[in-house]
Order: C-alpha cells, then sequence, then structure tokens
C-alpha cells in the first residue's frame, strides 16, 4: 500500500533531473516556514539523494491581484525573520522583494537554470496555481510540487468534495493515518552537503537587494506601486508570533472555544488564519498541540469513525473536538475543493440547487442596494454590518459568525448575485490578511450555497440560507464589539 504522503507530491513536466546542476532548489511560494513543511522535508530529500546543496528561494511580487501595503508588510515580516533564522543556520537561502513586475520571475528562471530540479509549494488557488500550471512548461528541469497545506493530503480525494459532510467521512477514515505520518519538525536538520552556493553576481543586476528591502519594511513598501489604502495591522507576520497566538489559544480559550466561539465578545476563536494562510504555522502542529489538551485517559485508540457525523469521533473534551472539526474538516474541504475545480472561482461553480433559485430570484426588487465604494467605506443602513465592515477595515478580519452575516447582507444588497460574487471576493481579498485562501472561497460561496443545502425559499436569496442582524444581535455578545467598531449612539 501507498505510504499517504505519496499522495502529496505532483510531478509537473515528469523531466530527468539535471546532474549536473549546481544544487536541488526550494521555492517557498505560500507555506513560508522551515519547520513541518513536507515540500521542505522532499527537497532536502533530493538534494541528499544527488549529494548536492539545497537553495531556498523566498520572494514576494508586486503584482499580484488585491495588492495592498497590509499584505506586504505581514508577509515582509515574516521574510525578515527568516533571514536571521537563514543566518544562524548558514543556509543558503535567497529573500527577495519585487519592486518592478518581472524581476522574480527573471530571478526565479536563472536559479532555476542552474537546478538539478525544483520543488515548490503545491496550492489549488490564486497565483500559485497559474505559476504551477505554466512555469513546468517552461522549464528544463523536473518541476515538482507538494502539499504541505493540510492533514489529508490533496491526491488523496478523486473528486471535489459537495459537502463538509462528504469530506468529513474521508477524513474520519485516514486522520489516523495521517496524523502518525507527519512532517518532520526540522528537515533541514538532515541536509547533507552544506557547502556554500556561490551565485553570479549577474544574477541580481538591476534588482533590489533583498535584505536591504527587508531592513526598513514600511520604507520598502511606500515605495511600491499597490494599493496604500489599506495599511499594516497590529499582527507581526512571523512564526514567532503564531506560535504565541497559538501558545494563548490552548492555554486561555481552547476549553471554551466551542460553547463560546460564536460571541465575538468573549474572543474564544484562535485568530491562526492569517497564519495558517501564509503557511508559517502548520496544520499538523496546531492539530497536535490541541489535542495535548484532550483528558489524559484520552490517546488515538479513542477515536471510533462515525459516518462523517461531528461529533462522536474524537470522543475527547467536545471543545477540542469542535475546533479539530474547524481546523480539519471545515479548513479542508475548501483545498480539496479547489483542487478539483479550475472554476473555484466562478458563479457556475455553485451547486445546481443554488444557481436555479438565484436565477429565479435574480429580477426581485431589493430593498436596498449599495455600490462598492458603499460597503467599502462601511455606509450602509445597518450598524451591525457596517461595524463587521470596520473590522475588516482596520484589523484585516472579520469574526467568523460575523464574516457569515457580513457575505449574507452583501447578497440581499447588490443587483444581482455575480455581483454581489465579485463585490464579496473582492472586498476579502483586499482587505482580510487571511484572504485569497481556498478559505476565502469556501467562505464566500458558502454565503452562495457551496457546501449547504436548501432552505425555506424568500424573496431576493431564494432558497440560500438567511441570516439577520436582528437575530444576530439577539443570539450572540456584541455589546464589547460595537461599542469598537460601531456606532456608541445606536447601541441596543
Ligand atoms: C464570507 C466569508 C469569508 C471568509 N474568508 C476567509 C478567508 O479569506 N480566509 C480564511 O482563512 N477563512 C475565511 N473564512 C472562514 C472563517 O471565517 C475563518 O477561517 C475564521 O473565522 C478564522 O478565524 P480563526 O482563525 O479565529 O478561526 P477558528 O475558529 O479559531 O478556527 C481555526 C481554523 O479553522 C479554520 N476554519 C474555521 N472556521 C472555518 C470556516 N467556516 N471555513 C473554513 N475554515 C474554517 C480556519 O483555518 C481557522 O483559522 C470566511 C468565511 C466567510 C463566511
Amino acid at each position: 500500500m501507498k505510504n499517504i504522503n505519496s499522495y502529496r507530491v505532483f510531478e509537473r513536466n515528469n523531466k530527468e533531473p539535471n546532474k549536473e546542476g549546481d544544487y536541488v532548489l526550494y521555492w517557498m511560494q505560500i507555506n513560508r516556514r522551515f519547520h513541518y513543511n513536507f515540500a521542505l522535508e522532499y527537497a532536502t530529500g533530493w538534494a541528499n539523494k544527488l549529494n548536492k546543496p539545497l537553495l531556498i528561494l523566498e520572494a514576494f511580487s508586486c503584482d499580484y491581484p488585491w495588492a495592498t501595503e497590509r499584505t506586504h508588510t505581514f508577509v515582509m515580516q515574516g521574510m525578515k525573520e527568516h533571514i536571521e533564522y537563514a543566518d544562524r543556520l548558514k543556509l543558503n537561502y535567497v529573500s527577495f522583494v519585487e519592486t518592478e513586475s518581472g524581476q522574480y520571475e527573471k530571478l526565479l528562471k536563472q536559479l532555476a537554470s542552474k537546478a538539478s530540479l525544483l520543488v515548490t509549494d503545491e496550492y489549488p488557488v490564486f497565483i500559485m496555481r497559474k505559476r504551477n500550471e505554466k512555469y513546468p512548461l517552461e522549464m528544463d528541469m523536473p518541476y515538482i510540487t507538494v502539499d504541505s497545506n493540510g492533514l489529508i493530503p490533496l491526491g488523496f480525494t478523486e473528486k471535489d468534495p459537495y459537502s463538509a459532510y462528504l469530506f468529513r467521512k474521508i477524513m474520519q477514515k485516514n486522520f489516523v493515518e495521517a496524523f502518525t505520518n507527519p512532517p518532520k519538525k526540522a528537515p533541514l536538520d538532515e541536509l547533507r552537503n552544506k557547502k556554500k552556493i556561490k551565485l553570479p553576481g549577474s544574477y541580481f543586476e538591476n534588482l533590489p537587494n533583498g535584505r536591504d528591502s527587508l531592513s526598513n519594511i514600511s520604507e520598502t513598501v511606500s515605495g511600491l506601486n499597490i494599493n496604500h489604502n489599506v495599511g499594516a495591522i497590529e499582527w507581526h507576520g512571523g512564526r514567532q508570533a503564531a506560535l504565541g497566538m497559538l501558545g494563548r489559544f490552548t492555554k486561555d480559550n481552547l476549553l471554551e472555544y466551542d460553547e463560546k466561539r460564536n460571541n465575538p465578545d468573549e474572543k474564544k476563536t484562535s485568530n491562526l488564519s492569517p497564519w495558517l494562510h501564509f503557511g508559517k504555522i502548520s496544520e499538523y502542529e496546531i492539530v497536535k498541540a490541541v489535542l495535548e489538551h484532550q483528558p489524559k485517559d484520552w490517546d488515538l485508540d479513542k477515536i471510533t469513525y462515525n459516518n462523517g457525523s461531528t461529533g462522536g469521533y474524537f470522543n475527547g473534551n467536545p471543545n477540542i473536538d469542535g475546533f479539530l472539526d474547524e481546523v480539519i474538516t471545515w479548513r479542508e474541504v475548501g483545498f480539496h475543493f479547489a483542487h478539483h475545480r479550475e472554476d473555484y472561482d466562478q458563479f457556475n461553480s455553485l451547486p445546481d440547487w443554488a444557481i436555479k433559485t438565484l436565477n429565479k430570484h435574480r429580477d426581485d426588487p431589493r430593498k436596498w442596494t449599495y455600490s462598492y465604494e458603499e460597503l467599502e467605506n462601511a455606509q450602509t443602513h445597518d450598524q451591525l454590518w457596517n461595524a463587521a465592515q470596520s473590522q475588516l477595515r482596520r484589523d484585516g478580519i472579520i469574526h467568523n459568525y460575523l464574516r457569515m452575516l457580513w457575505g449574507k447582507k452583501i447578497i440581499e444588497w447588490t443587483p444581482d448575485p455575480e455581483t454581489a460574487l465579485q463585490y464579496l471576493i473582492d472586498l476579502n481579498n483586499t482587505y482580510a490578511i487571511d484572504g485569497r485562501d481556498p478559505n476565502s472561497y469556501s467562505g464566500i460561496f458558502w454565503c452562495l450555497g457551496r457546501f449547504d443545502r436548501a432552505w425555506q425559499e424568500r424573496s431576493v436569496t431564494g432558497k440560500l440560507r438567511y441570516m439577520s442582524s436582528e437575530n444576530t444581535r439577539k443570539k450572540v455578545k456584541l455589546k464589547q464589539y460595537l461599542a469598537t467598531f460601531g456606532n456608541q449612539k445606536e447601541l441596543i
């Protein structure tokens, strides 16, 4: 039987390794970490097999869709931390921040031209997906993508799961095997050839110096041709910040997670999505840390297959079991969906029932309609919605429960579902620090029916699950939230 991790490896062009190459190249595109990283582990394995040193390239482009100061600052903070780590360990590590379109691609191709083979991150959405489709055709050596995104390898599912229930069944059958075949904590410890790689100076001619760009991040960012209206957030983009967040969560909030997570005022969720998005922390280490808080007599033998139902699988503390369902099932169902569906960001990827009901109601009169700018500037009649949008603008995130309401209302307040979808994608991916992720598309398309079922029919939104601000105010604790993000005078 094949090892579960073999389903993580995608040979993209079936070329033979170049034995004359100077090194193995690991191109760190999205899983920006040196620990618990299957792709880095795989590249290290190849370097050892060919007795070559390993070159790691971590770069950042300036012309990607929805590029903002916010994203740039967060990513560059992480890269700066990496320089210090790489120097300490004397790694062959190149960090590079592009200031003009095309520089990144040129450098990548130059570095690849001297490599025996190239390993990079498998990722099912956004520019990484496009690059991983385009570059293998343009390169002469093996171009291999390795999936280090979640526990169940992307190559393990045969088609797009249309519901969380369906994916949960697969997860339940394979969790133990996946969890007991984890990525190595420090794969670079096993690298044998530590020779210093000398790169020709000509590769870097007319390019900004990566180290200089990162020494003063705000200055570098201010000179880039990106959106400067969306500024940096308080959270730091490095791995240390992610580990700190995980530590605080498991210590203070995990054991009340399921009970209180829907109440914005309780602040019981992990806040880990920004670092998960940029791969600063792996899902495996989160799951491992969380399982360490199960009751003392709990072990993997307590797990019982439960046919895809939410409860009755981990059989531990319900708060922990609830968190695991979010971070494994709900996180990964979106990755697997996008992996199998090139149209993951298109209206037509919605289930048939959702398309049918939205078409039936597309001409229903709307009580309110807002332009993109009105929504962006939190100028609607709905104080709670405006508060959620204000949180997104300021902090780059919306509390999960309110994120659902935020998405649902945009469908009601736009002239047609396609416009709603476009506004949702643009607002989310511009302002959210965890945006441009498979989960961005899961969340947005969930509002339009993906991974959901038909509910009672109403005007405009048809059979989509309905959410109202009035009910949300009754259901969840919002006093502090509204005091921070809403208009004080209108507090109820
Ligand atoms: C309209 C809309 C847009 C969204 N956009 C994004 C986005 O851009 N990026 C993003 O990562 N998530 C997105 N989500 C999903 C979810 O809201 C966030 O993952 C979650 O709120 C992140 O906060 P947390 O890390 O504190 O979550 P926790 O509750 O602590 O959960 C831990 C982790 O589990 C995963 N998770 C939790 N809830 C969900 C969910 N409903 N769907 C998928 N994964 C989940 C996330 O990886 C999360 O970090 C969106 C949801 C909606 C409704």
